[in-house]
């Protein structure tokens, strides 16, 4: 694995990358490496040579009382995860370069970026949306791979990509989860005694919601209060949002239909989680769900 911290390196390699007719695939990530990055890597593997993981704290992408201090950094532990792992690039550009003095250019994916996340995170997605397409610019990649954890990221990203004719194909790929069904986080390290434990609970009450769904249940209303009362029994949990929404639009539906998603956003202590649910139509069975954890 070689590790490169320049742009103008990077951007070297991708242009001869691209000359040389190879499939570049690109897995950002903030770093403290776990399952869910690796899966991500893995799929990139599978359809890609040469894969790039790129390592960025974006200070763009957090709001000015969160935690980008004492967000978890692990360089050495990444690196070698990654080298056994047999990725062929590891980019990790500095801030300063990212973001020079005179940075002026943002990009702001309009009305998606507005609400469920972006209304608790105000910036927060303009932050992601412009460090994904500067990434972009700079790896060139034929393909980039996102997690379904951070749903709303992957459909803004989506958006940016087709309205600003980007040539990346976006791969979005399923959620881990730990033997007790807690999704997989760096911000999982911040869970302290108790709370742990407790954090199962955005499992738990997605998995109350899938049971009501293929019992038949479809009145979104319905669903959103039995999640809130599953969350309610933790007393260390407090929900900041529990949405069901259109898939393609994220606009809040009435009834369960094609393609949507239970969203749910929780503080466990200080620490905020983000879980959901996908429900697709069955396309090999008219008529019933595919329901995802
Ligand atoms: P992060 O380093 O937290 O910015 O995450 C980098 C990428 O990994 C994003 O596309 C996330 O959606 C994805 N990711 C994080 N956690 C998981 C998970 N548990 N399962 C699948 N993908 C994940």
């Amino acid at each position: 694995m070689e590790l490169i911290y320049t742009l103008e390196w990077m951007q070297q390699v991708a242009r001869q990358g691209r000359a040389e007719g190879s499939l570049i695939g690109l897995v950002p990530t903030m770093g403290a490496l776990h399952e869910g990055h690796l899966s991500l890597i893995r799929a990139a593997q599978q359809q890609c040579r040469p894969v790039v993981v790129s390592l960025f704290v974006n200070p763009k992408q957090f709001g000015p009382h969160e935690d980008l201090e004492k967000y978890p950094r692990q360089m050495d532990a990444d690196r070698a995860l990654l080298e056994r792992l047999q990725v062929s690039y590891l980019f990790a550009p500095t801030a300063a370069e990212m973001y020079p003095d005179g940075f002026r250019t943002y990009v702001n994916v309009e009305g998606l970026s507005d609400w469920l996340e972006g209304r608790s995170r105000p910036g927060h997605f303009r932050g992601v949306s412009t460090v994904v397409l500067k990434l972009f610019e700079i790896v060139q990649p034929h393909f980039a791979y996102f997690g379904r954890k951070d749903a709303q990221q992957a459909r803004v990203i989506r958006q940016m990509v087709r309205d600003l004719n980007i040539d990346t194909g976006v791969v979005v790929c399923p959620i881990v989860r730990e033997a007790d069904g807690l999704a997989v986080s760096s911000r999982n390290a911040y869970l302290k005694g108790q709370e742990r434990r407790a954090a199962t609970v955005l499992y738990r009450a997605l998995d109350t919601a899938r049971q009501e769904i293929s019992r038949g249940e479809r009145d979104a209303a319905r669903l959103v209060a039995l999640v809130q009362n599953a969350m309610a029994a933790e007393p260390l949990a407090s929900t900041d949002y529990v949405e069901i929404v259109d898939a393609d639009t994220f606009e809040p539906v009435e009834r369960l239909r094609r393609s949507c998603l239970v969203l749910l956003a929780v503080f466990v202590g200080s620490t905020r989680l983000l879980d959901n649910l996908l429900i697709e139509e069955d396309e090999n069975k008219k008529g019933s769900l595919l329901i995802s954890l």
